[in-house]
């Protein structure tokens, strides 16, 4: 991959990475006006049940964000590192397109496919194993 696409790339996570850690302050931020206005109208149990729920949402954001975070940080280290935008699983360089629709793809299309194709035939083939023995037991009889 040339220098300046590599560079398009890296800037792209840097300012993805940069917007998720803004978008976790400003949860933290409205996280708290809720329960700062919650204090002034409402009992004190209610107050607490509001405070947990809050408490579960920002878990699961921040499960998600860490989630992201954690791939940006992949990508950039593959970048640093001159090994990004090469396939995980067979080395080989992926598409451009691939990158641009997905920039933290860690396969290429070839060995995505390859990897759900797997996936899904494991049930598909037990089905038709029993099908055939099913066909051939009424031909037998
Ligand atoms: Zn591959």
């Amino acid at each position: 991959m040339d220098a300046s696409l590599t560079l398009h790339f890296k800037e792209k996570f840097l300012t993805m990475r940069e917007q998720l850690l803004l978008g976790i302050e400003q949860a933290k931020l409205t996280g708290e006006e809720v329960t700062l206005s919650a204090k002034d109208d409402l009992k004190d149990d209610v107050d607490w049940t509001i405070q947990g729920a809050e408490e579960a949402l920002s878990y699961k954001l921040a499960g998600r964000s860490t989630f992201l975070l954690k791939k940006i940080d992949e990508s950039l280290f593959k970048i640093s590192r001159g090994s990004f935008g090469i396939c995980d699983d067979c080395g080989q360089d992926m598409a451009i397109s691939r990158l641009m629709a997905r920039p933290m793809a860690r396969l290429c299309l070839e060995c995505k496919e390859l990897e759900e194709r797997s996936e899904i035939h494991i049930p598909y083939d037990r089905r038709s194993h029993t099908l055939g023995n099913t066909t051939s037991q009424v031909i037998a009889s």
